[in-house]
C-alpha cells in the first residue's frame, strides 16, 4: 500500500481508534522516510570541486542524495553547490554514503584518505582521474593506485571522459557516453545503473585492468584522424602549390603578369575540389587493393599488410574530409561572382564584346557544358551529404548491414562517378588544348582526375563475371587449393572488412 493510501485510511478511522492510530502514524512518517531514502539511495563525492559540484547537480536532478566530503567545509562559500547538496567532512560523507562514493580528487591527493579506510569498507569507490602523462601501463593507473589504498573497497573506474560541462548541463547537452571498468561484477553493476538513472549511457569497458587506457584517452586527441587530415592536408599544399606556380608564380616570372591576387580565393577554390576528389578516391582504393591481394592469393584468411588494414580503417575519416572539401568548394564557388575580380573581369568582357560588336555572345554548347557541370557537381555533393550523414553512429546504426553497404558502397561510387563528370564537363576541351599545358605542366584538374579514373577503371573490372565471381567464392571461404602458411598468417583480416 502506498504511504498515500495508508494516510487517507487514517483519517477515515473512528475516535476510538486514537491511541493506536498515533503508532501506527509514527510506523507511518518511519516507513516515510525509509521509502524516501531508497528512492534516493545517498552517494558520497569526496572533494568539493569542479567536478564534485557538476556532479552532485546531476546527482540532485536524478533522484539521488548527494553527499559531499570536504577537508573543511565550513570554508566552502554558501550557494556554491546546488540546493539540497549536504555538506559535512570527509568522514561524514563516507560514512553517510549508502554503497557508491565518488572520489573528485586529484590521485596525487589519495594517500590523504588513508583515514578514511575502515568508513569505506565494502563500499564502491568510483575513481574519476584522468592520466596526466601517456605510456603508464595497466598497472601503475590511477585506479589501481586507489584500490592498494584500499583493499577493503571495490574500485571502479568512470566518468573520467565527461566534463564537469557535460554533467552540469545534463545529458541531453553534450557527451552521453559513460566508459566504466571495474573487477567486481556487482560493484560495476551498481555505477552503471546510477549511470542509467543519471541519463548517461554507461559502456562497460571491462575489468580494472582497462582502467589504464581509459584514464589516457582523454589525452589522445582525435587518434583516429590523425592519419587522414595529415595526407589531406599534404594533399592541399601539394596541389595548391602546383596551381600557384602554375597559374601565378611561373606567369609572373615568364611574363610579367600579375596574377597574384588569385592566390586567397580562386586558386583555393581550384584545390579544394581536387582534393575532394583525391581523397574520395582514396576512400575506394583500398577495398579495391584488398579485393586485388584477395584475388591473386586465392584466400580471404590471410593477413593484409598493416598499412592497408590501417588504410582501411581510415576510410570513413578519408570521406568525410573530402565532404568537407566539397563543401568549402560550394561555397567558394558561390562566392566567386560577388568578388571585385570578377565584376571586373565581366565589365571589361562586355566592353571587349561592344568594341567587337558582337551583338550576342551565346554559345549553346558553352551553355550546355556549364549546366550539366553545375548539376552534376550539385548531385555529386548530394550524395556526398548523404554518406556523410550515414557515418553519424545514429544514423548508421538504424541500417542493417546491407542498407548500410548499398549506401558506403553503392552510393560511394555514384559520388566518384558524379565528382569525375563535374570536372570533365567543366574541363573537357582545356584537357586536349595545348593552350592549358603552359610551362610543360598539365591543369590542376587533369592530375586530380588521374586517381578518381583508376579507381573506377578498377571497380569495373572487378565487376567482370570472371573476377565478381571468384571474388564472392573467396569472401565466402572458398580458397584455391594451395598448402596453409604459417599459423600466423592464417586468420580473417585484423576483423577490418574490406568490401567495396
Ligand atoms: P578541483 O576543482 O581542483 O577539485 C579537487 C578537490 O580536491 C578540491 O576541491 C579539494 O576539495 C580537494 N583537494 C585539493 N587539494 C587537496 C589535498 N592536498 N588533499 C586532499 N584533497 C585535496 O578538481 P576537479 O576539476 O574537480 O577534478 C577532480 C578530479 O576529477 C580529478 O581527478 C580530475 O582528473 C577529475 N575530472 C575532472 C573533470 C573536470 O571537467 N573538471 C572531468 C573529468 C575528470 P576539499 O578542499 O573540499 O577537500
Amino acid at each position: 500500500m502506498s504511504v498515500g493510501g495508508m494516510r487517507a485510511r487514517l483519517v477515515e478511522s473512528g475516535p476510538e481508534e486514537e491511541e493506536e492510530e498515533e503508532e501506527v502514524e509514527v510506523e507511518v512518517l518511519h516507513s516515510e522516510e525509509e521509502l524516501r531514502l531508497s528512492v534516493h539511495p545517498a552517494v558520497g563525492v569526496l572533494g568539493s570541486g569542479d567536478f564534485s559540484r557538476s556532479l552532485c547537480t546531476r546527482l540532485l536532478a536524478s533522484g539521488h542524495r548527494a553527499l559531499v566530503g570536504s577537508r573543511d567545509p565550513s570554508r566552502l562559500p554558501r550557494g556554491l553547490f546546488p540546493e539540497g547538496t549536504e555538506l559535512g567532512s570527509q568522514m561524514e560523507a563516507a560514512l553517510g554514503a549508502e554503497r557508491v562514493v565518488f572520489v573528485a580528487l586529484f590521485p596525487e591527493h589519495y594517500p590523504s584518505l588513508v583515514g578514511l579506510r575502515e568508513a569505506l569498507a565494502g563500499k564502491v569507490l568510483v575513481d574519476v582521474s584522468n592520466a596526466d602523462r601517456l605510456g603508464r601501463g595497466a598497472g601503475g593507473s590511477n585506479a589501481h593506485r586507489l584500490a592498494r589504498l584500499f583493499p577493503q573497497s571495490h574500485v571502479v573506474k568512470g566518468f573520467n571522459g565527461v566534463s564537469a560541462w557535460s554533467l552540469q548541463t545534463g545529458a541531453h547537452d553534450g557527451s552521453r557516453q559513460v566508459l566504466i571498468c571495474g573487477d567486481g561484477p556487482d560493484s560495476k553493476a551498481g555505477v552503471v545503473q546510477l549511470a542509467h538513472r543519471m541519463g548517461f549511457s554507461p559502456l562497460d569497458m571491462g575489468c580494472l585492468g582497462a582502467a589504464g587506457a581509459l584514464e589516457e584517452a582523454p589525452l589522445r586527441a582525435f587518434p583516429s584522424w590523425r592519419g587522414p587530415v595529415l595526407t589531406t592536408l599534404l594533399l592541399f599544399l601539394f596541389l595548391y602549390g602546383y596551381g600557384s606556380m602554375k597559374n601565378v608564380l611561373f606567369p609572373y616570372l615568364a611574363l610579367g603578369q600579375n596574377h597574384f591576387y588569385q592566390l586567397p580565393l580562386e586558386t583555393v577554390n581550384q584545390t579544394l575540389p581536387a582534393v575532394a576528389m583525391v581523397t574520395l578516391a582514396l576512400v575506394y582504393l583500398p577495398g579495391l587493393l584488398a579485393a586485388g591481394l584477395q584475388l591473386s592469393r586465392g584466400t580471404k584468411y590471410r593477413r593484409f599488410p598493416s598499412w592497408l588494414d590501417c588504410w582501411l580503417g581510415s576510410r570513413k575519416q578519408l570521406g568525410l574530409l573530402s565532404f568537407l572539401c566539397a563543401g568549402l568548394h560550394g561555397i567558394y564557388s558561390m562566392c566567386l561572382s560577388i568578388r571585385r575580380a570578377a565584376q571586373y573581369s565581366l565589365l571589361n568582357a562586355a566592353y571587349r564584346q561592344v568594341r567587337a560588336e558582337i551583338p550576342n555572345s551565346w554559345v549553346e554548347e558553352k551553355v550546355w557544358r556549364s549546366d550539366l557541370y553545375l548539376s552534376s557537381g550539385i548531385l555529386g555533393f548530394g550524395v556526398l551529404c548523404v554518406l556523410a550523414l550515414t557515418s553519424l553512429p545514429s544514423v548508421g546504426n538504424t541500417l542493417n548491414w546491407r542498407e548500410f553497404t548499398f549506401v558506403q558502397s553503392g552510393l560511394g561510387y555514384a559520388a566518384l562517378t558524379l565528382t569525375v563528370m563535374h570536372t570533365l564537363f567543366f574541363g573537357w576541351d582545356m584537357a586536349f588544348s595545348p593552350g592549358s599545358y603552359s610551362f610543360y605542366l598539365p591543369p590542376m584538374f587533369v592530375l586530380a582526375l588521374v586517381l578518381p579514373c583508376v579507381v573506377l577503371v578498377g571497380r569495373l573490372l572487378l565487376a567482370l563475371p570472371c573476377l565478381a565471381c571468384r571474388l564472392t567464392k573467396i569472401r565466402r571461404g572458398w580458397e584455391t587449393k594451395r598448402p596453409r602458411k604459417t599459423d600466423q598468417e592464417v586468420g580473417i583480416t585484423n576483423g577490418v572488412v574490406a568490401d567495396g
